[in-house]
């Protein structure tokens, strides 16, 4: 589920039985009023009149159990996943994708629109518009729509709700993607990829994310997000993580697309090494899940500059930690599929070390998966709306 809404502030204790009933429906940890009666400590009218105003609201439904021995089967309570569904535009690859998502994170629909490299403002424009205005028609009868979520890569200005720049278009800037699609799909939130991919695998295992996580995203750029107890630091612009942009010297004279030179993508990012790579293996795409299996493969760190890819990477990593001092590291991307080059990794991060008398954090890789930042992207759209739901008593 989705939605979690234990947290959000209620104005009345009315509205708060609402939302803790709806809370354990929803988590599948109580079936009847009995339950809910017993696990809460409400009176069993207060239950009744809480159960029939969510049922009303459709938040919740009761469906016919099983007849234990004689007499009339008794009714389960389930939360309604289609009540509520959300909206996600996002990218994969050279590529903007939509999805629509129900409570429980099902995907519904789904529509991939290709735009090339030369693709401007007017035609990332137009393919948005298109997704937006789909997701919403495809909506089943009784759902209503919560918003449409926009996860992003490249810089955005999350307050203004504009996409600034992106390396995979490089003639698209400053793209206001709050007027082309509050109109067709709104309201619209819009957020960094990597950190509503780190609020959804946090939301997965809130125990091993509690305190200071960090995630490394190591594929067609470099980027980082941090969240405290799975919750994504926000600052108030947008921009955040740029690791691929610091600079350093072993890489000094190499241009990169944000205008300077020297930066850790211009050695160790996709974009940078591809070239190179496919001097060794011709057949190597641009997508980045379809490179996490060719790289499993192949013999990544025969290359040098793999390798030094890896020792610079290794670096600025063990440099953020120097900052967040994060319990846990997440590694994400094509590269970490490869089985030798993630342990030559772990290897150097470790020789880089922390300070003394601190644990090293935990790192693990994980494969990538859009899920994650489909449901990241939602989640938030998603609470807010069934919070509107639960205080219109
Ligand atoms: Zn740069």
């Amino acid at each position: 589920m989705l939605a979690t809404t234990d947290e959000a502030p209620f104005a009345t204790p009315y509205e708060r039985d609402c939302a803790r009933v709806y809370g354990l429906v929803a988590r599948g940890l109580a079936h009847s009023r009995a339950e809910l009666s017993k696990a809460l400590e409400l009176r069993s009218t207060t239950t009744s009149r809480v159960v029939a105003d969510l049922a009303a609201r459709r938040l919740i439904l009761e469906v016919p159990g099983e007849t234990a021995g004689r007499g009339r089967p008794a009714a389960v309570l389930i939360a309604n996943p289609r009540r509520i569904g959300a909206s996600v535009i996002y990218v994969a690859s050279q590529s903007l994708s939509g999805a629509l998502v129900d409570l429980n994170g099902h995907i519904l629909e789904e529509r991939t629109i290709a735009l090339a490299p030369e693709a401007d403002n007017a035609a990332l424009a137009a393919a948005m518009a298109e997704l937006g205005g789909f997701l919403v028609a495809a909506m089943p009868r009784g759902m209503s729509h919560a918003g449409t979520a926009v996860s992003l890569s490249g810089l955005i200005d999350i307050r203004g709700r504009q996409w600034l720049m992106a390396s995979r278009w490089p003639k698209m800037r400053a793209l206001d993607i709050q007027a082309i699609l509050e109109p067709v799909a709104g309201p619209i939130e819009i957020c960094r990829n990597l950190d509503a991919e780190l609020r959804a695998r946090a939301a997965r295992e809130p125990k091993s994310f509690a305190g200071g996580a960090l995630l490394l995203h190591w594929g067609w750029g470099i980027g980082l997000a941090y969240a405290v107890d799975g919750e994504p630091f926000s600052p108030a612009g947008g921009s955040f993580g740029e690791i691929g942009h610091w600079r350093f010297s072993v890489l000094e004279g190499r241009r990169c697309g944000c205008g300077n030179t020297a930066c850790l993508e211009t050695g160790a990012a996709l974009w940078s090494l591809l070239p190179l790579l496919r001097r060794h293996w011709r057949s190597l795409g641009e997508d980045e899940a379809k490179l996490s299996e060719q790289f499993s493969n192949c013999d990544l760190l025969s290359l040098p500059e793999i390798d030094q890819a890896a020792r610079i990477l290794a670096r600025a990593l063990a440099n953020a930690c120097r900052l967040f001092f994060p319990n846990r590291i997440i590694v994400s991307g094509p590269f970490v599929a490869n089985a030798r080059l993630w342990a030559h990794f772990d290897a150097l991060f470790r020789t880089e070390g922390t300070l003394e008398g601190l644990a090293m954090p935990q790192l693990a890789s994980e494969r990538a998966d859009p899920n994650f930042e489909i449901h990241g992207a939602a989640a938030p759209l998603l609470r807010r709306a069934a919070e509107e739901l639960l205080r219109a008593a």
